[in-house]
């Protein structure tokens, strides 16, 4: 897997002191792509040819990282290859604010409030439209952040210090100390994508531990009996206790050990699915219920087309976890979340 890093207009250095900065904090394999200086007339042209040189590089679960016009060629290169892609990260975009984009489709947009240069872009582009070039498409994303309500696409102004160390202007994140605090979120953020593109989880599972509530049972404990099965260690993604405290399990990226497809009905399997265990033998209560609630809002996030169910619901031998899961979780959805 491999990050692209593609510059912006107007640079005759390949992109070195621009996107190139953020290389030494990548933590997957990159790439650069160099598409030359270009003036403004040519700059169609330069596009369509890097998205031509650049499309057959393109492997599943590649991420790609952009930067001002770089992402021009990223909206068109998503346009045919959005099912390889794991996610975009684009800093200062010179796109339309109305941008869409594919479905499912990851989408950090890395905007700065103070950039003028892209909203000059964007009066640019209206002018020499005008004058009848139906020039292509700039705008102040970069500015602003994308505007259309799309659940995969997250805007953030790096003016703001809310994630990272604030910015300024359009290349402002490039300069150091700024370059190794957004570099070292930008290297994890698609390490993540890159993990976690490949797994298509389809099933949120909810399980019990068949033991009892009070005795106090851990993931840790799970842990030590899962290793001594021989296993990896704790097959679950996630425990929540006895007393509901949610606890970390098996990382997502770490195919779990929690459910298999007995009837071969090709549903519900180790490798398509995260499991979460629920300390109890009976059935679980209204606290540890609220907590399992927030797991699965926070794993429907990163896997928005994941269906939430009981462990039962996909092995018909198993009475685990001893409740009706798909009922529970569309009452819930019903009256209390969309
Ligand atoms: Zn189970």
């Amino acid at each position: 897997m491999t990050v692209h890093l593609i510059h912006g207009f107007n640079v005759s250095d390949g992109g070195k002191n621009s996107v190139g900065k953020l290389r030494p904090y990548l933590l997957s394999r990159y790439q650069m792509h160099d598409y030359g200086w270009t003036g403004l007339i040519r700059l169609r042209i330069t596009n369509a040819r890097a998205v031509k040189d650049i499309g057959p590089l393109v492997e599943p679960g590649d991420v790609l990282v952009a930067h001002s016009n770089g992402a021009m060629i990223c909206w068109s290169l998503a346009q045919e290859h959005s099912d390889k892609l794991a996610g975009i990260i684009l800093i200062n975009p010179a796109l339309r604010r109305d941008t869409l984009w594919p479905d499912d489709l990851p989408v950090m947009c890395i905007y700065n409030s103070t950039d003028w240069v892209v909203s000059l872009g964007r009066m640019w582009s209206r002018l020499v439209s005008l004058g009848g070039l139906n020039f292509h498409g700039w705008g102040a994303a970069g500015r602003y952040g994308f505007t259309r309500k799309q659940p995969h696409v997250k805007n953030w102004d790096s003016a703001k210090d809310e994630i990272s160390l604030p910015a300024q202007g359009h290349s402002g994140l490039f300069k150091m100390p700024q370059v190794e605090d957004w570099g070292k979120l930008i290297g994890k953020m698609s390490l993540r994508w890159e993990r976690t593109y490949k797994m298509a989880i389809k099933y949120l599972v909810v399980h019990i531990s068949d033991s009892p509530k009070g005795r106090g049972d851990t993931a840790k404990d799970i842990h030590l009996w899962h290793k001594q099965r021989g296993w990896d260690g704790i097959g679950y993604n996630a425990v929540i206790t006895g007393t509901a405290q949610l606890e970390q399990g098996r990382p997502d990226y770490w195919q779990g050990a929690h459910v298999r497809d007995f009837d071969k009905d090709g549903k519900g399997d180790n490798s398509d699915s995260l499991g979460i265990c629920i300390i109890t033998n009976t059935e679980p209560d209204e606290d540890q219920l609220r907590v399992c609630e927030g797991w699965l809002l926070a794993k429907l996030a990163d896997y928005p087309r994941a269906e939430v169910v009981g462990h039962r619901d996909l092995d018909s031998r198993k009475t685990c976890p001893n409740m009706d899961v798909p009922a529970w979780w569309g009452t819930l959805v019903k009256n209390h979340i969309f």
